[in-house]
């Protein structure tokens, strides 16, 4: 698994898009043009339709500084495995020559199983190449579940119905998990309020059941990955993603990376302490960027304050009682809205990652939410002068993650022979 996590990586750090304001596009990423490195290849020309769109030949040769000739002898196996197809036809050029086709992802290619493991329950769905979502599912856990193996019957079960919901073999499955990973075996180190997970080899367990390939991360790196495919993300070389609400996350895309830490072990920010002797965290310290930065802090200081309905207060009812002039509610948002900013700044003076892509409770107070930020986190972070940072919103529907957990195979598989 190590050095096959070292090409995943590497797969992932390809074809970055790099347009001008005149649509032209430079080559960033030369192709490698010996036959024993196909794989990579098409990895690369892959990567570089999904920054693209779809694309004739030729574009693709002018992105990746390739001769038309590579790009047809790598195009011709996609085609023939159905995983590309030739769609809209582009007029030939005024010079003469043939008319091209646009290339894109087949209708009929294989599609991946994406699974969101959450502590309470299990979502599943299909995902094809560009990233069209069918075959949902889910299933909750029942209160009483206090056993791996009981919940990954659960799991199984709903992958089970997804897959068999269609007439085409899958790929792999792509599992994202609120909790602590082991990315290198594929386990399970912690989940919080499901502890009885804690140790499981889910990621095994699943390869056995289904005889597909598995790829397991943490939920906040699998919607910076489904964002690097899919979204915002798409043909940056540096970007965060940052996820909020119940506990908070974040995943850096590094010098064109998808960066872990050993095992998967980065990425935990909640537990930055923001607050010297500040109040105790569910970790056991202090002061952590959680303990006032979560829904928990907002819905208990809602309580303290006596705001309506605290236990679901979230940052788009927040600003809604702020607009009516609730009392307090002002002055609460502009709290929350400043400790967010305090963490995401923190994260920008040491890594910088310079564009962050906000997911979870701040993208569901949409752009009023991200305004709010944007002028806080200006004031915190050092100003350098000719830096552009810049905050975006991610997705706020779930399938973000879900789309995610599909972009883990992706990345891994288009280093291997599919
Ligand atoms: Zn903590």
């Amino acid at each position: 698994m190590g050095a096959e996590k070292g090409d995943w990586l590497y797969s992932m750090g390809l074809g970055e898009a790099q347009r001008t304001a005149g649509q032209e596009i430079k080559p960033t990423h030369n192709l490698i043009s010996t036959a024993s490195v196909g794989p990579v290849n098409r990895g690369r020309l892959l990567q570089a339709l999904y920054d693209m769109g779809p694309s004739s030949r030729a574009d693709l040769a002018r992105f990746t500084g390739v001769s038309r000739g590579t790009i047809g002898g790598i195009v011709q196996p996609l085609l023939e495995q159905r995983i590309l197809v030739e769609g809209e036809v582009v007029p030939p050029n005024q010079a003469g020559g043939k008319p091209a086709t646009k290339l894109w992802f087949s209708k009929d290619a294989k599609p991946i199983c994406a699974v969101l493991l959450m502590h309470d329950s299990v979502r599943t769905c299909l995902v094809s190449l560009d990233g069209e979502i069918y075959a949902q599912n889910s299933a909750a856990f029942s209160n009483e579940l206090n056993d791996p193996v009981a919940a990954f019957k659960v799991i199984s079960g709903c992958v089970e119905r997804t897959i068999t919901s269609v007439d085409l073999p899958i790929l792999g499955i792509g599992l994202a998990i609120a909790g602590m990973i082991n990315t290198e075996t594929g386990s399970i180190l912690a989940i919080n309020l499901a502890s009885f997970f804690n140790g499981f080899p889910i990621g095994a367990e699943l390869r056995k059941t289904f005889d597909v390939p598995v790829c397991v991360d943490q939920d906040a790196r699998a919607l910076l990955v489904g964002d690097r495919w899919f979204g915002k993300g798409r043909g940056r070389k540096n970007f965060a993603v940052v996820y909020t609400g119940e506990v908070l996350g974040v995943a850096l895309y590094l010098d064109g990376h998808l960066y872990r830490g050993a095992a998967g072990a980065g990425g935990e920010i909640g537990h930055t302490i923001v607050q010297l002797d500040g109040r105790a965290c569910k970790c056991g310290r202090r002061g952590c960027w959680e303990t006032i930065a979560t829904l928990g802090w907002l819905r208990d200081e809602a309580r303290e304050r006596g705001l309506p309905q605290p236990s679901s207060m979230n940052s788009r009812r927040l600003i809604v009682l702020a607009d009516q002039r609730v009392a307090g509610a002002a002055e609460l948002l502009q709290e929350y809205v400043y400790n967010l900013s305090v963490g995401l700044a923190n994260l920008q003076q040491l890594m910088a990652p310079n564009y962050i892509i906000l997911h979870g409770d701040i993208a569901h107070g949409g752009d009023r939410m991200i305004e709010l930020i944007e002028q806080n986190f200006r004031r915190l972070i050092l100003n350098r002068p000719g830096d552009e940072v810049s905050l975006a919103l991610g997705d706020t529907e779930d399938v973000a993650a879900l789309r995610g957990a599909a972009g883990l195979v992706l990345s891994e598989l288009l280093n291997f022979p599919l």
